[in-house]
């Protein structure tokens, strides 16, 4: 089958590689549309440092079953099914996994991030990580969920109190679907923050009450500040704004991916005397299922989301349009 490989770091191409053949507790599935994320890149340049080479990446993935292995029970699994999958793939027996951090775990995999994934027209995946998808679901709004289950895990993290006010900085992809979850999840009112001002017409339009380039503005409404901060950056500058934006009292998430060596000062005092709360999120952790509904239920505005296509002969082309912050979510259609 025709795949993207990654041999190292910097070496990208389009190749062939064997079809996968299904475990017995595996599936075989024709991708209809996997998307591009921040991950891909760090994976394309060496900075993810669990990832093997080479490797087939892609995680963010839907499509439909063509093979199935011999102890997948009968039912709700069979040839034709349309799915989408969590990448995720815990040990199950790390003290992570057994007290309910699979996400921590000591020997953290993931599909597409270290072993093969579905920048290919086929991918294998453990049938406890399929989810069926209604009819209604394209492959390319069912390929989101994955991202959205990451962002619903953060709400988990997060834990906001209804009527709360929120600021998210960074309008990407991540950041829109935190500001759609917000509101769904009891928010009063979300403002957002991003120097691309395209970017934040379009979270106006998704609800946004308030927008600016710089946190002075937010404030000008907000002088207290807000009760709940989310980074969805990952870029240390913008952290340490973003933390002046914390109401007292309030709760500061990091939840973009920042380069591990970053640093940002914090003031220990303000932590004390304004009791701030401050917590991660990463990845996926029991939220997959509430993805799938969240998407399948119309609470994520999928046509604003999803924008350029490619087949999988232009992924370099796809993954430059990624790193140059073209249209939000970028997706390749491996099999056309
Ligand atoms: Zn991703
Ligand atoms: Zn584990």
């Amino acid at each position: 089958m025709r795949a993207v490989i990654i041999d190292k770091p910097g070496e990208i191409r389009i190749g062939t590689v064997p079809d996968p053949t299904p475990g017995p507790d595996e599936l075989i599935v024709k991708v209809g549309a996997c998307g591009i994320c921040g991950t891909d890149l760090h994976i394309s340049e060496g900075e993810f440092p669990p990832t093997p080479y080479p490797i087939v990446p892609g995680h963010e993935f839907a499509g439909e079953i063509v093979a199935v292995g011999k102890n997948v029970p009968k039912g709700n699994f069979s040839v034709g099914t349309r799915i989408a999958a969590d990448p995720s793939l815990f040990c199950g027996h790390c003290i992570f996994c057994r007290t309910g951090h699979g996400n921590l775990c000591l020997e953290w995999n993931a599909i597409g991030d270290t072993v093969d994934g579905a920048f290919a027209e086929y991918v294998s995946v453990p049938v406890a990580n399929a989810y069926l998808i209604p009819d209604h679901v394209s492959f390319r709004e069912a390929a989101l969920i994955e991202p959205v289950s990451c962002a619903v895990h953060g709400i988990h993290r997060l834990e906001p109190k209804l009527g709360d006010s929120m600021l998210i900085v960074g309008a990407g992809t991540m950041g829109l679907l935190l500001l759609q979850l917000a509101l769904r999840g009891g928010a009063s009112r979300v403002a957002v923050m991003d120097l691309n001002t395209q970017r934040l017409t379009l979270a106006e339009k998704l609800g946004a009450y308030k927008t600016a380039t710089n946190l002075d503005e937010l404030l000008s409404v907000e002088p207290l500040g807000f009760d709940c901060v989310i980074d969805a950056t990952g870029v240390a500058p913008a952290i340490e704004t973003a933390l002046r934006g914390v109401k007292r009292g309030g709760k500061f998430m990091v939840f973009g991916v920042a380069h591990k060596e970053a640093r940002v000062a914090i003031s220990p005092f303000s932590i004390y005397n304004d009791e701030i709360t401050i917590v991660g999120s990463m990845a996926v952790l029991n939220s997959y299922q509430q993805a799938v509904d969240l998407v399948s239920g119309g609470a994520i505005n999928t046509k604003a989301m999803l924008t350029e296509a490619f087949p999988l002969e232009e992924f370099s082309q796809a993954l430059l349009n990624v790193r140059q912050g073209k249209g939000l979510k970028t997706q390749i259609l491996p099999n056309g």
